[in-house]
């Protein structure tokens, strides 16, 4: 039996077996975690080259001419001067941010933030300040006190001041205040660090993330950081940002340095999708892809919202949380629709609080209308059955 990313098997978590199901929570936007097509042929030809993994770190002898063949390619995505790649996506955050700050430094960060970020920001030593999630006015509240806490009005306290955020939130499917945050980074002297895990190829008209989005320049945005594993269907993070930051990393960081490359398949893989959706394979698919990714997830927030359910976030992003309240609820949710074939990701307290539970929707480009107007039929039906509608 063939088995796609879009019909997926979920792992025997509930049947205790292998069950093919329509798959509504992975990060697979773009559905270029297929097992046919250019990207799988380009990594098992890789395969056959390469072999499966480097077996040493970046900075040893496991930069290959695949690794920098993607690292020029990412800088050209994003619209940065340069670009460091790593094995893994939760590393780039959790290993990079503690080369970049240290004691003496400040960090202000989305009370939302992932765990990479979290994590990367403890190990950092520096003192970590959290605003509310995408609240200018609290951000704001904190750089002020910032700038002259405690201080002579002339001299500046911090050694450097890190805001972090993410483009598109994945638990909530908000959307980070960009030009609002662009402009307090100016008006305080502070840099950016954005994670673009969930928008880069998702966002905006030709897939280039939140910037592209909000009309931000990238030149505004201090660090890019991303990952492989949403809308190129592979593994792995990248950290894109000028050229004497990207040098300083790659002698800095422990994830260049005591971690392995990216495997050489997963690189061609990224390679492959990465020209696809940039045009330059000379066909319109990565258009037609970024395009039908933003028509499915609107149809779907629209027809959740007329179903009424209350449904989180900005109307353009591919998450979709659907609110199921209690925490009782949500294993019957996902049970529900498990029995339909079709899989969701449920998350309830301690990661949302006690009345926010939720489905959280990852909608995709390989979503067809007819997989989608199924999903929604029987989403509908088990919201009537569990009370979860306005
Ligand atoms: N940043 C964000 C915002 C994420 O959501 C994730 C994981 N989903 C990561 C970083 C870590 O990425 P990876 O799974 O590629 O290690």
């Amino acid at each position: 039996m063939q088995i796609s990313s879009t019909w997926c098997v979920p792992v025997a978590k509930y049947t205790g077996t292998k069950t093919n199901c329509l798959n509504l929570g992975s990060y697979n936007y773009l559905g270029f975690a297929e097992n046919t097509g250019p990207c799988a042929d380009a990594a098992y030809q890789s395969t056959l080259d390469y072999g499966a993994g480097t077996c040493s770190p970046a900075r040893e002898l496991g930069t290959l001419d695949v690794h920098k063949k993607l690292e020029a390619l990412v800088a050209r995505f994003v619209g940065k001067p340069a670009a460091l790649v790593f094995g893994m996506g939760f590393a780039t955050n959790s290993m990079n941010i503690p080369a970049l700050m240290g004691k003496g430094c400040l960090i202000v960060s989305n009370e939302l933030n992932h765990a990479s970020i979290v994590t990367g920001a403890k190990l950092s030593g520096a003192t970590v300040k959290v605003f509310k999630h995408n609240s200018v006015k609290s951000l704001e509240a904190i750089l002020r006190r910032a700038v002259t806490d405690g201080q002579p009005r002339t001299h500046r306290p911090w050694r450097k001041i890190l805001i972090l955020v993410e483009g598109v939130y994945s638990m909530e499917g908000s959307l980070a205040p960009l030009p609002e945050i662009v402009q307090l980074k100016k008006k305080y002297k502070a840099y950016v660090y954005l994670d673009e895990a969930h928008s880069i190829g998702a966002m905006g008209p030709t897939g280039r993330g939140v910037c592209e989005y909000w009309g931000v320049d990238p030149a505004d945005i201090d660090i890019m950081m991303g990952t492989f594993t949403k809308s190129f269907g592979a593994a792995g993070g990248y950290i894109a940002a000028n050229q004497d930051v990207i040098n300083y990393l790659r002698g800095a960081s422990h994830s260049t340095t005591y971690a392995a490359s990216v495997p050489a398949p997963v690189a061609q893989q990224i390679i492959t999708s990465m020209t696809i959706i940039m045009g330059d394979d000379g066909t319109k698919e990565g258009e037609k892809r970024v395009a039908q990714l933003l028509d499915n997830s609107r149809y779907f927030r629209q027809r959740l919202t007329e179903m009424n359910f209350i449904v989180y976030g900005n109307e353009d992003s591919p998450v979709v949380p659907i609110l199921l309240y209690e925490p009782g609820k949500v294993t019957s949710f996902s049970r529900e629709l498990l029995k339909k074939k079709i899989a969701v990701v449920v998350v309830g307290f301690p990661a949302t609080s006690i009345v926010e539970a939720r489905a959280r929707i990852c909608l995709s480009a390989s979503h067809t209308r007819d997989m989608l107007d199924y999903a929604l039929k029987e989403i509908n039906e088990v919201g009537d059955l569990l009370l979860l509608k306005k």
